[in-house]
């Protein structure tokens, strides 16, 4: 849904793009002489890999997103250091841009070998801890969807399920909380905190404005357009965040954005206006859906929008994203008084 009147980004990364086109993992790429890109495998995922980042400082290495938890992923890393001249016990700090499970993944297990401190922005949320009971988390997740309009007979599709929830919980703590405009505490780095809310909740991106680099976590991918989802309680209007802090990472056109998904690219400001005018024409969609169709529940508007491969196509995990995109739009429509009767909010969540 990219307008084609609004100017292309500039495709810097030109070996990870071919390798997605030819559907192989990117090779490990030297950007300078301090920083390096290492592809980790994200099996099973349309998005197929995390880039991970490794800053070389003044004795001190920092890897940024080291993506999700797999032997063969730990495998791939390890080769990436090793090409970067390090091994596993070298790493001292590893940063992630949000909580999930393809950036955080591997953390704990690096944490473990290494010692290395795991560090999040201060706003991010954990959603679950491994205090919360199982089977209640999973029945307040159903409702939700209920709530949304999920029908009975695809909700065990649609929802979590118990094996992706215990992954969720064994999830890395971090050791470290970085506030917004901090700078991480690596010897003979420069690299700054932004706070960008909306994929997550305390997403961060990170700017080393020395190597003239912004490493965009999921916040800005070249492709696609991260998901909003309305992640129940604790996002009060996501798109709303989302759009905030677009701006804020609306840098220098020149300089080289390194995102975790995809490939490499300058022109933040002309992506950043990309996305701010997709999701813009879907607000405008999801109010004509509204006009014309009278829906009653966010499944209803979801069912008639405009679905890369077909809303037909959409199934489990893609499916409960483009319900829980939905309910995003409808509550920002809300608050900028559109009157939109659709049940999107819990009333009364049992699990915070
Ligand atoms: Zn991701």
């Amino acid at each position: 849904m990219n307008s084609p009147s609004l100017a292309p980004i500039t495709l810097t990364g030109h070996a990870q793009k071919e390798a997605w086109q030819n559907n192989v993992l990117p090779a490990v790429e030297q950007l300078g002489t301090e920083v390096w890109s290492i592809p980790i495998p994200f099996p099973g995922n349309p998005m197929r890999y995390t880039l991970s980042y490794l800053l070389l400082g003044d004795g001190d290495a920092v890897l940024i997103d080291p993506g999700w938890d797999s032997d063969a992923g730990l495998d791939h890393l390890t080769a990436g250091l090793r090409q970067a001249g390090l091994g596993l016990t070298d790493l001292t700090g590893v940063v992630v841009t949000h909580f999930h499970s393809d950036h955080l993944g591997m953390a704990a297990r690096l944490r473990m070998a290494s010692g290395a401190w795991v560090a999040l922005g201060d706003r991010e949320v954990r959603r679950f801890t491994d205090a919360d009971d199982p089977d209640l988390v999973l029945r307040t997740h159903r409702e939700e969807l209920t709530l949304w309009g999920v029908p009975p007979n695809r909700l065990t599709e649609v929802s979590m399920d118990h094996r992706s929830l215990i992954h969720l919980q064994n999830l890395a703590d971090p050791d470290l909380r970085f506030t917004d405009g901090a700078l991480v505490p690596a010897k003979g780095l420069d690299l700054r905190v932004v706070n960008t809310p909306g994929h997550s909740p305390g997403h961060i991106c990170l700017v080393d404005e020395p190597h003239g680099l912004i490493f965009s976590g999921d916040h800005v991918l070249p492709r696609i357009s991260p998901h909003i989802a309305l992640d129940l309680p604790w996002l009060a209007n996501p798109l709303a965040d989302y759009y905030e802090s677009l701006k804020l990472i609306a840098f220098e056109d020149e300089m080289e954005v390194c995102p975790a998904h995809e490939y490499r690219f300058t022109g933040m400001q002309r992506r950043v206006a990309q996305l701010l005018e997709h999701n813009r024409q879907r607000s405008v969609e999801v109010l004509q859906v509204l006009e014309a169709h009278r829906p009653a529940t966010v499944w209803d508007i979801a069912q008639h929008l405009t679905w890369s491969r077909g809303w037909k196509s959409l199934q489990a995990f893609s499916l409960r994203l483009a319900v829980s995109e939905t309910a995003s739009h409808v509550v920002y429509l809300r608050a900028q008084g559109h009157d939109i009767d659709v049940p999107v909010t819990d009333p009364d969540p049992v699990v915070r």
